[in-house]
């Protein structure tokens, strides 16, 4: 350990959490500082303290170490990390059939009725929780919550359950469901362990069609998260790039565009007819050519579902379905201002009759890093100290302590319904890989689908419950973090307002 003159150092063996605070007295005022081998140690500032003499010293080291004992240390608790490996590992054999059997089920958006009867018959089984079923107008949605009985942060963690058309669960949802369920009961059972008990409640929101169906979104317009006083939204999900815990979406909106034109012969009288083919076509190369003028991490999308019916008719109808991507919601408004006019040049062009259809619309994540701050330090407690020491680990690693770089290496080009959770409340929406197929392949392929449903695919999400059970448990026990959370998550909502033109 590296030489700190300005500190005195108290080892972890030495630490036991308690729940009072210091005060701003700055001679007493200490900080955790996690250490690569040790762990955790409190370390108190040596330029902080009066000039002494030796005795007073003494007594005045042995207070202060006394005090420093009732820290909340912020954000590291080992005491807790224990406690949750130790009930994590004590319940996975319980959660692995309901993994597999979420997994070996794959059921589209809206449709995951084998998941949501699977999650919440285990959730009835677990004291203290109250569940229901099908709530908010949506018949695979769920929540589950255990309520400590004393006033406190509510914290809840959102369970996705839907596969994709065709290739199962190749994003890996049912990781993401265990993920959730294993965080929940750790933080309740810690919750409940603790006398007297942690304040607070756990939420469980089992939250259906992430996959182009906005489950979330729903939810929250249902009233799902306000209903229940949210403080913030916990979840994870799988992929085969580096583990992170500031994880960024991109904005996206999806529409259907019509053109409406007239048939007529098009050889004989093709002057009579509007042809809303080529309305179509030209707004595609006008959006081809948009794309040279976009900025980067602006995507535009699409293909043509129809084109007319027959070359010897001037094509009446023609539509295509089409995605607009970018950095932030409001980016994401200027560059569908761009786009919209692309496909008014095409109406403009031929005198066919413009429709455009809104189908979907995801907001970018924006992950909180006083959040982030929490499970890094948890999962890094988790993780080996070099990737590849175990055998099982190749893709395994650190979660760097610099935030932007766990940014930039937590960046994705795809889209969540999470997003616009994290423009109501504090969200952390983690990543964690998973050993891929032979190809290495990620998300929305047939191979990371097999890979979702292995052993070691499912310990690496206990290993993501145990790492956001420790966050949640660190917002239910350090007095001031919520505010920080939220103080944070102020700032960023703030920030996403503004865009870089
Ligand atoms: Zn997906
Ligand atoms: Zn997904």
């Amino acid at each position: 350990m590296a030489e700190d003159s300005d500190y005195v150092f108290i080892s972890r063996d030495e630490f036991q959490p308690v729940s009072a605070t210091v005060g701003n007295n700055k001679a007493l005022k200490v900080k955790a500082q996690h250490h690569p081998h040790l762990g955790p140690e409190i370390v108190q500032k040596r330029s902080d303290k009066p000039q002494i003499s030796r005795s007073k010293k003494l007594r005045l080291e042995q207070a202060n170490k006394l005090k420093a004992y009732s820290v909340p240390i912020a954000p590291y608790n080992i005491g807790f990390l224990k406690e949750i490996s130790c009930y994590v590992d004590g319940i996975a054999e319980s959660l692995w059939p309901v993994n597999e059997k979420i997994h070996d089920n794959p059921e589209l958006g809206f449709k995951e009725y084998i998941a949501h009867e699977t999650l919440t018959n285990f959730m009835q089984t677990q004291v203290g929780w109250v569940v229901k079923s099908s709530v908010y107008g949506l018949e695979t949605a769920w929540t589950a919550e255990y309520d400590s009985g004393r006033p406190g942060p509510v914290i809840s963690f959102n369970v996705e359950m839907d596969a994709l058309i065709g290739i199962g669960h190749s994003c890996g949802h049912n990781l993401i469901a265990t993920a959730s369920l294993g965080a929940a009961l750790a933080t309740a059972s810690i919750m409940r362990s603790h006398q007297p008990n942690i304040p607070g409640k756990i939420i469980l929101f089992g939250t259906p069609a992430e996959e182009g169906g906005g489950g979330k979104i729903k939810l929250i317009n249902a009233g799902a998260y306000r209903d229940h006083a949210v403080d913030l939204s916990l979840m994870s999900h799988p992929g085969s790039t580096a583990d992170c815990a500031l994880m960024r979406t991109t904005a996206y909106t999806s529409f259907r565009v019509e053109y409406f034109g007239e048939e007529a012969h098009a050889a004989a009288n093709p002057w009579l007819g509007i042809n809303a083919l080529d309305a179509l076509i030209t707004a595609y190369n006008a959006l081809s050519v948009l794309r040279q003028q976009t900025m980067p991490g602006d995507i535009i999308q699409g293909h043509i579902t129809h084109g007319g019916a027959a070359p010897n008719i001037i094509h009446a109808y023609a539509a295509g379905v089409f995605a607009v991507r970018a950095d932030t919601l409001a980016r994401l408004t200027q560059l569908k201002v761009k786009v919209d006019a692309c496909f008014e040049a095409g109406a403009v062009a031929t005198g066919a009759r413009l429709v455009v259809t809104p189908l979907q619309e995801y907001a970018n994540h924006v992950p909180n890093r006083v959040l982030a701050r929490s499970y890094t330090r948890y999962w890094n407690e988790l993780v080996p100290e070099k990737d590849g020491e175990d055998a099982y680990e190749p893709p395994t690693s650190k979660i760097p302590l610099d935030q932007d770089v766990d940014q930039m290496r937590g960046v994705t080009r795809a889209s969540t319904d999470q997003g616009n959770v994290s423009y109501e409340m504090p969200s952390l929406h983690v990543g964690f890989s998973i050993v891929p197929g032979p190809q290495g392949q990620g998300p929305h392929n047939p191979e990371f689908a097999e890979a979702a449903g292995k052993r070691d695919a499912f310990y690496r999400c206990l290993r993501v419950s145990k790492a956001l059970a420790g966050t949640a448990l660190d917002v239910l026990t350090q007095r001031g973090l919520l505010k920080q959370v939220k103080d944070a998550w102020k700032a960023d909502m703030a920030q996403s307002e503004k865009t870089e033109v």
